[in-house]
């Protein structure tokens, strides 16, 4: 039996599973879950490959509890590509590269299956000349960021990505949207643990999560937005409506939208936030965004201590009153589910193979 074979094999026992269960919570393991989810992105038309990294961009961060890029995306991404606003046969192409440098565009496709095509060459030219940067432009990325630096860190590099987004981010003080959400992520090896990572929003809350209040009819903090009048509000729907987020720590977040903007948009060749057409509402987040990458390999640089210093200065944080460290509570709730499998909504996850069913095909920002 093939490894195809296999994975329909299991694919269809899942489906026996789900369907018996239909109406209740249970718990997959997270193989089961990526199998699953892979089988959904092969029928809304990706090659086996890119199902398997898109099931993997969508399962690891609700494994890891950051369910503001979990399965909660998975209908975004099938809107955007049964719709056809997201190139399922991208033609990625390095169209610039220099011994430590890689300009690529994604031709309108996925940004995770485009950082996958490069990773060889980013390594290569990384352990060659200590540092390689990668710009890529024209990618369709709504994912959480720590998942493309976080395997690099485990790698031995230090690395430092952001994206761009469509606006939805005023600057400090402003009225109107003009920066992405714009997250940026950072990962290096710590000896004798799991890569330190963080990885946060420009905005003070990322819009996941203030789609996941409005679905849930919760207030978000003080500071997370304004309304179409441009008022201060804590009514998810009224910023999501018309409204506009704000960055974290005013105008101190502002310029890191504002520097994160400039890497991943000017740098890359790709557009400016307020440029990105929203063609496929309600999922238009980074359609034909862009995104910078920074991989540095500090042995190549004589720090054949890094990850050693990198646990001395964890140490030195947590007995200074630092309660965690960014990541923690990422890599706590992955020890849970190892252990006791990921709780899913079977009707969620049949909901997706319905949709997928050709011709159903319809729009939604339902979880
Ligand atoms: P959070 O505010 O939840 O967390 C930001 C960072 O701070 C995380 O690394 C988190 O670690 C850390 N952290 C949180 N609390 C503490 C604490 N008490 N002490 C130390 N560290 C702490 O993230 P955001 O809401 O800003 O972003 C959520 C996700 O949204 C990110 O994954 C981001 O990449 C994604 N996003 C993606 C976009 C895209 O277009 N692709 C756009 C915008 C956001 P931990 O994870 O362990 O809690």
């Amino acid at each position: 039996m093939t490894a195809s074979n296999n994975q329909q094999t299991d694919f269809q026992a899942l489906m026996r599973s789900l369907e018996a269960a239909r109406g209740q919570s249970i718990h997959l393991t997270t193989a089961q879950l990526l199998t699953w989810t892979s089988g959904i992105f092969q029928r809304a038309g990706l090659s086996d490959k890119d199902a398997t990294t898109m099931a993997r961009t969508c399962v690891y961060p609700e494994r890891d509890g950051a369910k503001s890029h979990g399965l909660f995306r998975v209908p975004n991404y099938l809107d955007a590509l049964t719709a056809g606003n997201v190139n399922i046969n991208p033609n990625i192409t390095i169209v610039q590269e220099t011994p430590s440098l890689l300009v690529v565009d994604a031709d309108n496709g996925l940004a995770q299956p485009a950082l996958q095509t490069v990773q060889t060459q980013l390594i290569q030219k990384t352990r060659e000349t200590g540092l390689c940067a990668l710009l890529l432009r024209r990618a369709y990325h709504i994912a959480a960021l720590w998942m493309d630096v976080e395997p690099l860190a485990k790698q031995g590099f230090v690395a430092l990505t952001c994206v761009n987004a469509s606006s939805f981010v005023a600057p400090a003080p402003g009225a109107s949207a003009v920066y992405g959400t714009n997250p940026m992520a950072f990962a290096c090896p710590r000896e004798g643990h799991e890569p330190l990572v963080f990885d946060q929003a420009s905005s003070l809350r990322a819009r996941g999560d203030v789609q996941l209040a409005a679905l849930d009819g919760e207030a978000v903090p003080v500071g997370t937005g304004l309304n179409q009048k441009g008022e201060p509000t804590q009514d998810p729907k009224a910023i999501l409506e018309g409204g506009t987020l704000l960055p974290f720590g005013g105008y101190k977040g502002a310029s890191i939208a504002m520097m994160v903007e400039i890497l991943a948009a000017a740098l890359t060749g790709g557009q400016f936030s307020w440029e990105i057409e929203r063609w496929n509402q309600p999922t238009p987040e980074s359609a034909s965004a862009g995104q910078f990458l920074l991989c540095i390999d500090p042995t190549v640089a004589g720090q054949t201590q890094f990850a050693h210093r990198i646990q001395e200065l964890a140490l030195k944080l947590l007995t200074s009153g630092q309660s965690r460290l960014p990541g923690d509570q990422r890599y706590t709730a992955r020890a849970l589910a190892d252990k006791e499998g990921i709780e899913v909504d079977t009707e969620l996850l049949l909901s997706w193979f319905e949709r997928t069913d050709s011709g159903k095909h319809t729009s939604t920002t339902g979880r």
